[in-house]
């Protein structure tokens, strides 16, 4: 059953019964106070017209007349219950069993109960013995119809049923109309939500009145709403990201695969009787072959640092890393360039990942030689600064064009093969991705300045202490 119905008939249902309650106790009372009305008048004649009687006196007419007044009729009765007198409205009397007078003469005290002397509605009789010296009357009873009291208690009890009837409807309907309007912006929502798919969640329900519940429900619900579509936007992102990435690594470990079949197709051809060509299809091959290694290896590096940032942190010296890092770095400079470390005035003691900051630096210096020419010079430095330690790697290289500054972090990116003297030497353009995951890892960043002809500066932050997350 809907809500609008359950609402109104559990209205109607309530109001009827306490309406009904109400409206018995109501007609309990009123015919309570009737008849007791009824039945006080009745006594107060009785003992009235008994003690007239009982002075000696006769019903005179004007005292007949006063003690009739309000439909009240007196019967006067001797021993044995004949009628000695009676007032002029008396009803015919009927046989009943063990009538009133009866009683009040057999106990001799005055004794109430009904009789049936009106022909539709039952009396009430009050009777009272009595024992004049002079007369044979020895009851006089006064009585009064219930009729009247009856006759009123009907007409209330139309009224009554009619008003408690007509509550009901109109409380029905209110309820049913109110319940309908509170929940009509039910409908609205549900066909709004109805067309919201996971496809199209830029939609948002109808808030109709923002203050009541139903209001506050849907703004809520919208609410929602904005965090599953920007939560959605998020995973396409991550998603057509993850896609072009595996594009562009199937696309990068292609080029060195074609070489080595290349050369291995050559070695079997004809290389073998050419010990000259043979060894250098080898050395191609060789050489391919660590290409492809490492290129393997820095994908493995992204992957499982995009899986997982957890770090193994421990308190250290950053110069000690520089001084490791650029000591490979001079080896595979060659005396070709000159690799210089800059130690800073005070140790620089920071929280960082041993391995992985050595690895950044690693890259940076990696690239700082790969990109000077020779006679060049690449300094690394570590300092610290506002609550962050830097490593800095600068060198006097052929630097990077401004625009091209933004893009050297993203992965795959490599400049412009014109720049760099020779295609061997760029990488994959997976180094630099690889050193800002590792500063962001520690939550920290990494930032490039460049004069093309003039060099670079690399520069790694790590904050002191790293944020929780
Ligand atoms: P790659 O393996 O190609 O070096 P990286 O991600 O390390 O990839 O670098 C991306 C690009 O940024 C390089 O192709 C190069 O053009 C540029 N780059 C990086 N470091 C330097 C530098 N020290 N001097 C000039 N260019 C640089």
């Amino acid at each position: 059953m809907p809500i609008r119905w359950r609402l109104t008939v559990f209205n109607a249902l309530v109001l009827g019964a306490v309406l009904l309650a109400l409206g018995l106790a109501l007609f309990l009372l009123s015919r309570g106070a009737l008849f007791s009305g009824i039945e006080e008048d009745a006594r107060d004649r009785a003992l009235a017209a008994a003690e007239t009687v009982e002075s000696g006196e006769d019903l005179a007419p004007d005292e007949a007349e006063r003690l009739s007044l309000g439909g009240i009729f007196v019967v006067i009765r001797d021993g044995q219950g004949q009628i000695l007198d009676q007032t002029v409205n008396s009803v015919p009397r009927q046989e009943i069993q063990d009538p009133v007078w009866s009683q009040a003469l057999e106990t001799g005290q005055p004794v109430g109960g009904t009789a049936s002397y009106s022909p539709s509605e039952p009396d009430y009789v009050y009777a009272v013995p009595v024992n004049p010296p002079e007369s044979s009357a020895r009851v006089v009873e006064a009585g009064r119809s219930y009729e009247s009291a009856t006759e009123t208690l009907e007409t209330f009890t139309v009224i009554l049923v009619g008003a408690i009837l007509a509550a009901v409807l109109l409380s029905v309907g209110g309820a049913y109309l109110l319940a309908r309007a509170a929940l009509s912006p039910v409908s609205a929502v549900a066909r709004t939500a109805r067309r919201i798919t996971e496809s199209d969640l830029s939609k948002r329900l109808p808030v109709v009145r923002p203050k009541d519940e139903l209001g506050l429900l849907t703004a809520t619900i919208n609410k929602l709403l904005g965090r599953l579509e920007a939560a959605f936007a998020r995973q396409e992102k991550a998603l057509s990201q993850q896609r072009r990435f595996a594009a562009d690594a199937s696309h990068e470990l292609r080029t060195p695969l074609t070489s080595i079949t290349g050369y291995a197709r050559m070695l079997r051809d004809w290389g073998l009787e050419d010990p000259k060509t043979a060894r250098e299809g080898i050395v191609a091959i060789l050489e391919e072959s660590e290409r492809m290694r490492g290129l393997v290896e820095s994908l493995l590096t992204l992957a499982r640092g995009d899986a997982d940032t957890s770090l193994e942190l421990a308190p250290g010296d950053l110069g000690a890393v520089a001084v490791d890092a650029a000591k490979t770095a001079r080896a595979a400079a060659d005396g070709k360039i000159a690799v210089e470390y800059s130690p800073p005035g005070k140790p620089v003691e920071v929280s960082f990942d041993q391995a992985r900051i050595r690895q950044a630096a690693v890259i940076l210096l990696d690239n700082a030689v790969k990109y000077t020419p020779e006679g060049g010079k690449v300094v690394v430095r570590v300092g610290q600064e506002n609550g962050w330690a830097t490593l800095e790697v600068s060198d006097t290289g052929i630097g990077i064009p401004e625009d091209e500054l933004p893009l050297v972090f993203k992965r795959f990116h490599r400049a412009d093969q014109a720049r760099t003297q020779s295609a061997s030497q760029g990488g994959a353009g997976l180094g630099l991705s690889i050193a800002r995951q590792i500063a962001e890892a520690h939550g920290g960043r990494i930032e490039a300045k460049s004069k093309p002809g003039e060099g670079s500066t690399f520069t790694l932050w790590i904050p002191w202490s790293k944020p929780t997350p």
